[in-house]
């Protein structure tokens, strides 16, 4: 019998075999494209020439983890999920972390599929995510943690595969992701299964570098694991990924704190986004910001002194950054500044660890960022998918509703 359920206002058919879809966490098209290229990838060569999609798509901006995680399980964009960054200022002014379901303002698929009674799992290389997975009861494990976790029979998570867990800070943590989320799934029957990667290797190296060759090889034999163990695969990264370093090597970093108490602005805070506990990455800088300006006399006056800085080519009020992004107005800034391609922004340089960086930083977060591959192992119906501009969040749809 064929199941079908719905999750906010779309309907999704559960094919006949299990379906794995792969948050590609930074996965710039550059490194899809190189790796394709060299042969890096053969497994996903052969899907592609095999009748496979790629494609690039639209991430949900601003390009950074939790936005676009949530927005590729719920299907829609972050006005209506609710989420618009890994971090963000409460109404008591107070900055948190968005780790907790209770931000969620959608359901997520997997909460509407496993209501259903379609057997579903998440599992996450980083455990920030876990606790939004696993919304509605949805079995959720992390690979950072394994170690520490059991399934509902008491069995150690780390037991399913017979091979411990990497560290975070490890390039194979992410195929180690995907090959547990495999075996998990074959222990618990799952049919829905959602994997999301770490992007600590494209933070770390440009395409071509040696442990970019390494994570990509390591990758494609995971896929083709889960191809060979009868998977649906599809992939969607969650934002693309750029090199932030000047010519002298040092991140080309703008602090935005600094410039607003330069102009005179005593009542602006700048809020980083990106901002998460995965600081090696990125020291919490990434291509886009939130100012809050709590004097409303000073906010033409902040607005004036960000657009004048180099490297930012937009700033934005709440609403017009609300119309333009598809964003929840009451969880972004009263500014929203863009950087350019090459350009980071932070708070202020006590605020930030630039020592903790491994080597030259590589970020995300702007609209630099947004272009995104969304790729299907399998061979897709035609029908509605001709000239239709995709964005990664309807990964679930393509994989559910669209194959041939
Ligand atoms: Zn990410
Ligand atoms: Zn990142």
């Amino acid at each position: 019998m064929d199941v079908t359920f719905v999750a906010n206002d779309r309907v999704y058919n559960v094919p006949r075999r299990p379906v794995l879809a792969v948050c590609a966490d930074g996965w710039d098209p550059e490194y899809v494209d190189d790796a394709l290229e060299r042969s890096l990838m053969p497994r996903l060569a052969e899907s592609l020439s095999a009748g496979g999609m790629y494609r690039l798509g639209r991430a949900q901006v601003p390009t950074f983890t939790n936005p676009n995680n949530v927005a590729i399980v719920t299907g829609v964009c972050a006005a209506s999920n609710g989420v618009a960054g890994n971090h963000y200022r409460n109404e008591c002014g107070e900055e948190v972390q968005v780790t907790d379901p209770v931000f969620l303002r959608a359901t997520t698929i997997y909460a509407a599929a496993h209501a259903a009674g379609v057997e579903v799992l998440c599992v996450t290389a980083k455990d920030k995510l876990r606790r939004l997975l696993a919304v509605g009861d949805v079995p959720a494990f992390s690979a950072e943690c394994a170690h520490e976790q059991t399934l509902a029979d008491g069995t150690p998570v780390t037991e399913v595969l017979g091979s411990g867990n990497p560290g975070i800070y490890d390039w194979q943590l992410s195929p180690y992701t995907i090959d547990l989320a495999v075996a998990l799934a074959e222990r618990l029957q799952s049919k829905l299964v959602y994997a999301s990667l770490t992007d600590f290797v494209q933070h770390a190296a440009a395409p071509g570098a040696p442990m970019s060759d390494d994570f990509y090889r390591a990758v494609d034999a995971a896929l083709g694991r889960a191809i060979d163990a009868g998977f649906v695969v599809g992939l969607a990264a969650d934002h693309g990924m750029r090199s932030k370093t000047g010519a002298d090597g040092r991140p080309n970093v703008r602090f935005l704190d600094e410039a607003l108490a330069e102009a005179g602005v005593a009542s602006g805070h700048t809020l980083c986004p990106i901002t998460d506990p995965y600081v090696v990455h990125h020291a919490a800088l990434g291509s886009m910001a939130w100012v809050h300006v709590d004097d409303a006399d000073e906010l033409d006056r902040a607005r004036s002194a960000l657009a004048a800085l180099p490297g930012v080519e937009g700033v934005l009020n709440r609403s017009a950054a609300a119309d333009s992004f598809d964003l929840p107005p009451d969880r972004i800034g009263d500014l929203v500044v863009l950087a350019d391609a090459q350009t980071v922004l932070g708070k202020s340089r006590q605020a930030h660890d630039i020592s903790a960086l491994h080597g030259e930083l590589r970020s995300h977060g702007g609209l630099h960022e947004r272009p995104v591959p969304i790729i299907v192992c399998e061979r897709l119906a035609v029908d509605g998918l001709a000239g239709r501009e995709l964005h990664n969040r309807d990964l679930h749809d393509l994989l559910l509703n669209h194959l041939a």
